[in-house]
């Protein structure tokens, strides 16, 4: 891919990058909306990523292009948010706009042409990867390095801060922190980052509905707002401060729907507990079984479900070769998750997908993953 990136890049701009790197997309294998919540999450980097490849540009401008996206130009001196089809341009602009903030020189003009190999709609985070390939694309640029840590605040800085997706970190620390065969742990309210390492013989795969609820606008920062609610509520900084017990004993005093998303955030952080537990001991049969009970909370406690994802979810855990599923991302809409045996193969989800055509007439795409690597500078 990187020659072809640079390829490309010369195409567009008539002269080679000066620096390229690849940042991947990322599974959230369980921990639903844990993170912004100061909980613990695993996720996964996955073999599929963005590339960019940046040079200084001659024009004194921030110039963007990516395949299948308009090509934007931005003035450095007035950069300002960007909509409509321009709107990817946010993301890069947005890494950008955060590199001094961070100690990082910024670039005074530059070229920056992204590639990607990642599915769109999968839920895949597409953002993280174009984030946090940029940061590593644009430092280099001026000769700044900086630690993996600082690349990951950045991305999630960018994201919240200029895109205005108050998202979490684990999407940025999936995507930086990723090692083969490998999940992420991450505490979120350090955040620390470590590896766990997934049992031989499991596989990962990905199960897209096509299927968006009609009202997702601002249904996560909605939730968002709903848990912070019902944390102020419990008077802790953080649902993760609050044990089940704290939880059910002031009940009587949260209104019904933060007590019940709360209820959702503090018993899916046991869980992702539970899970590291069960894969140190290689007890797979109680990972998935967590896996699917994730599920079963998001769908009638944090109600970010829709019935298309708990469908397959219904067919994938009755499925011998399956040891669990569960909606991986924000959810209403997205993907679902699930881990298999070896014995689980490309016919066994082709029969998982018809069976789901059977029910709604649509095909969903699946797509078996491996947990791979991390964001990475890439040589030229
Ligand atoms: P996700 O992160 O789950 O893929 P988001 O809505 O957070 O979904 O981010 C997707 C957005 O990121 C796209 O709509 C687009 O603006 C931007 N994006 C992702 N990949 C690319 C790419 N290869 N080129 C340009 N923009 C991209
Ligand atoms: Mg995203």
């Amino acid at each position: 891919m990187t020659s072809r990136l640079a390829t490309q890049f010369a195409k567009v701009f008539g002269h080679p990058p000066v620096s390229a790197a690849r940042a991947p997309g990322r599974i959230e294998f369980i921990g639903n909306h844990t993170d912004y919540n100061g909980g613990p999450v695993l996720g996964a980097a996955i073999n599929r990523s963005v590339w960019a490849a940046a040079a200084p540009s001659p024009n004194g401008l921030l110039n963007f292009s990516s395949e299948g996206h308009p090509p934007v130009s931005v003035d450095p001196n007035a950069p300002a948010k960007l909509s409509g089809p321009a709107s990817w341009a946010n993301y890069p602009l947005g890494v950008w706009l955060q590199l001094p903030k961070f100690g990082l020189r910024q670039p005074a003009a530059f070229d920056l042409h992204v590639a990607s190999d990642l599915p769109p709609g999968l839920g895949l985070s597409s953002s993280a990867a174009i984030e946090l390939a940029t940061a590593l694309a644009l430092a280099a640029l001026s000769g700044a390095s900086a630690s993996r840590e600082t690349f990951v605040k950045l991305a999630r800085a960018a994201e919240n801060e200029f895109v205005g997706m108050p998202c979490g970190i684990l999407d940025q620390g999936c995507s930086g922190f990723g090692k083969k065969d490998h999940l992420v742990h991450i505490d979120c309210r350090l955040p620390a980052f470590s590896n766990i390492p997934l049992p031989a013989g499991v596989r990962l795969w990905m199960f897209n509905p096509h299927a968006k609820h009609a009202l997702t606008d601002g249904f996560y920062a909605a939730r968002h707002a709903e848990c912070q609610q019902a944390a102020a509520a419990l008077n802790v900084p953080f649902l993760a401060n609050a044990s089940p017990d704290q939880l059910e004993a002031a009940a009587y005093s949260l209104p019904e729907i933060p007590l019940k998303r709360a209820r959702h955030v503090i018993g899916e952080i046991a869980r992702v507990r539970q899970v590291c537990d069960a894969l140190a001991r290689g007890d797979l049969s109680e990972t998935g079984r967590l896996l699917t009970a994730s599920h079963r909370s998001s769908q009638h406690l944090f109600e970010n479900s829709i019935p298309e994802l708990d469908n397959l979810v219904d067919l994938l855990a009755a499925h011998p070769g399956v040891l669990g599923a569960r909606l991986s991302g924000g959810g209403f809409g997205g993907s679902v998750m699930a881990l298999t045996t070896a014995a689980f193969t490309l016919k066994q989800a082709e029969q998982i997908a018809f069976a789901h055509h059977q029910k709604f007439h649509v095909f969903p795409d699946f797509l078996p993953l491996q947990a791979d690597a991390g964001a990475e500078l890439l040589p030229l």
